[in-house]
């Protein structure tokens, strides 16, 4: 099959006419994959800033059609639309069977690019090829463990719906189910790019009285006020967490969301929280960040500092519902997608992401 390989570190991907994929296994699907997001993730792992083996197939925020079913699958048909997590949910290790299912120990193959038995179902002239985030999805197909794809109407547009799988669940799952925003809080969110609008647009759809933007880029600050922004910070020009307390009175912010997980934005975020505020770190650091906390300030301002993999949510219950706030009118995908290419483009793809020029970017597998 067709697909976007990186052959080592630092390397651009290229795409190769001649990756073999198997037949799926029993408990997988084969998914004909029509549109994949390009996320900051998938730069960490080229970079080696994430731990991946190599070559590797990345792309991890991907929809597209049932094409093959594993001996004894029975939730699928071949033809049905699915929007794809990047792990699936084996429902019954420590972590399922507390509802914790975004933990669940299948997980593990975001880092080590393997299925749970160790497989890959990918080669490329006798040589295992390892699936990019624990998927792999810059391809014409990808095998998936059935716990890993959910249904979608079949009138769903998986050019948008794609994005659900990765960045949207991220963002809005952040804002709904960590940070638990209500009506009339004030959120502001760190970094503008495609988890930051989508962790802004959970605020909105929680009814966020005010919603501060801080980004450093013009562009993604004025873009984000159509998504529901209320008061924009460059970071570079101003302190941020000093102008937040100012919006709120002195008080400070209810909800801080840090989707850029840099030491300097961390800090910034617990200085913007009021009193018994929450702190949701979201984005994804370098392994070696640190930051450096004044732990007095725990005990004293009772702030709540918490992580949000993947929005914190169970995918099979958290597709659907993202889906159903879209075709209320409630979640603007449209307007995230601001660019369309193929797979040959993706270099481009990624030197966008690089500047913070545009917000998603969705591969068309077969263009
Ligand atoms: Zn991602
Ligand atoms: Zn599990």
């Amino acid at each position: 099959m067709r697909a976007s390989l990186v052959e080592k570190i630092d390397t651009n991907p290229i795409v190769v006419e001649d990756v073999d994929i198997e037949n799926p296994r029993s408990g997988e699907i084969r998914v004909q994959v029509t549109h994949c997001g390009v996320c900051h993730s998938d730069l960490h792992f080229i970079h080696g800033e994430l731990p991946t083996p190599f070559p590797v197939i990345l792309g991890h925020e991907a929809a597209g059609f049932v094409e093959a079913l594993g001996p004894g699958v029975e939730d699928f048909r071949v033809g049905d639309k699915v929007i794809i997590s990047l792990q699936g949910q084996c429902g019954r290790c420590y972590f399922c069977v507390r509802g914790e299912n975004h933990l669940c120990v299948m997980g593990n193959g975001v880092s080590s690019g393997v299925l749970p038995d160790g497989g890959t179902r990918l080669s490329r002239g006798g040589e295992t090829v390892y699936r990019g985030v624990g998927l792999g999805a810059f391809a014409e197909q990808v095998i998936v463990p059935v716990s890993a794809a959910v249904t979608v109407p079949d009138d769903t547009p998986l050019d948008l719906a794609c994005l659900i799988g990765c960045g949207v669940q991220t963002g809005v799952g952040a804002a709904l189910n960590v940070a638990k925003v209500a009506a009339g809080d004030t959120v502001i969110v760190i970094g503008l790019g495609g988890v930051g609008i989508s962790a802004v647009q959970g605020a909105r759809i929680a009814g966020a009285a005010r919603i501060v933007g801080v980004d450093p880029v013009e562009s993604r600050r004025e873009r984000s006020r159509a998504f529901g922004v209320t008061d924009v910070i460059d970071p570079n020009s101003d302190d941020f967490a000093a102008l937040a307390i100012d919006l709120t009175d002195g008080i400070g912010i209810d909800h801080a969301i840090d989707t850029a997980a840099r030491p300097s934005s961390i800090t910034g975020s617990i200085n913007a929280v009021r009193r018994g505020g929450t702190i949701t770190v979201v984005g994804v650091p370098g392994f070696e960040d640190r930051i450096d906390i004044p732990v007095i300030g725990w005990a004293l301002a009772e702030k709540k500092y918490t992580g949000s993999f993947m929005g914190s949510s169970n995918a099979r219950r958290e597709f659907p519902r993202l889906l159903a706030l879209w075709r209320a009118g409630q979640l603007d995908l449209e307007s995230m997608v601001t660019a369309r290419k193929s797979l040959a483009d993706i270099p481009a793809a990624f030197d966008d992401l690089r500047t913070g020029d545009g917000l998603r970017t969705v591969i068309e597998i077969g263009s």
